[in-house]
C-alpha cells in the first residue's frame, strides 16, 4: 500500500490539462493502486491523477449511495456527457461539495443531475455508465480535474469570494503545497 501526497490548490499540475493516457503498463496499475490507497486513506470519494501530481487522464471514485450500493472503479481517458444544468442559486445544504485538493472546505455547485461516463479500463476495455445524483457529481468533479479546472473555479461569485480568503489565508494558490492522508489533518 502506498498513500501518496495530495497536492493543493495553486499547484500548476492541478490547472494544467492532463494529457491522455497511452501506456497501459505497470507503472499505471501501480498509479491506479496508489490512488485507491490514497483515496481511502484520505478519505475521499473520488481522486484524478493530477491531485497526486501525475497529469494524465485517470481518475478513481468509491462512494456508497443511500441504499448502501457502492460504485467504485477507475475511468481512463474519459469523456462526459451532461444533462442541461438548472439555472439559479446552489443549495448550501443539497449541494455542497468539496475538494481533496482544497483540504476542509466545502462551498455549494450547481451540477448537472445527470451523466454519461465513457472511458475505458485498466485492460483498455471500453464501459459506459450513466449515473444520476451524487455519483453525476462526483464524474463531473473528476473529469473536471482532468482538463486543469476545480470546483473552485466555477462557483458563485460569493463563494468563489469566500474560497480566495480561504486560499490566501492559509498560504496555498502557489506551487509546491501538498497534504499526506493519515499525517496531516487539514480538516483542524
Ligand atoms: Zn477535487
Amino acid at each position: 500500500m502506498a498513500v501518496l501526497p495530495i497536492r493543493i490548490t495553486g499547484d500548476p499540475v492541478l490547472h494544467e490539462v492532463a494529457s491522455a493516457v497511452t501506456d497501459f503498463g505497470p507503472e499505471l496499475h501501480q498509479l491506479v493502486e496508489d490512488m485507491i490507497d490514497t483515496m481511502r486513506e484520505a478519505p475521499g470519494v473520488g481522486l484524478a491523477a493530477p491531485q497526486v501530481g501525475v497529469g494524465r487522464r485517470v481518475f478513481v471514485y468509491n462512494w456508497t449511495d443511500d441504499d448502501d450500493v457502492t460504485h467504485s472503479g477507475v475511468a481512463i481517458n474519459p469523456e462526459l456527457w451532461l444533462s442541461p444544468i438548472a439555472i439559479g442559486e446552489a443549495d448550501e445544504d443539497e449541494e455542497s461539495e468539496g475538494c481533496l485538493s482544497i483540504p476542509g472546505e466545502r462551498y455549494p455547485l450547481r451540477r448537472a443531475p445527470r451523466v454519461i461516463l465513457r472511458a475505458v479500463d485498466l485492460e483498455q476495455k471500453p464501459f459506459e455508465i450513466a449515473a444520476e445524483g451524487w455519483l453525476a457529481r462526483i464524474f463531473q468533479h473528476e473529469n473536471d480535474h482532468l482538463d486543469g479546472v476545480l470546483y473552485a473555479d466555477r462557483l458563485e461569485h460569493k463563494h468563489a469570494k469566500d474560497v480566495a480568503k480561504v486560499i490566501r489565508k492559509k498560504g496555498w494558490g502557489s506551487e509546491g503545497n501538498s497534504w499526506m492522508p493519515g499525517v496531516d489533518h487539514p480538516e483542524g
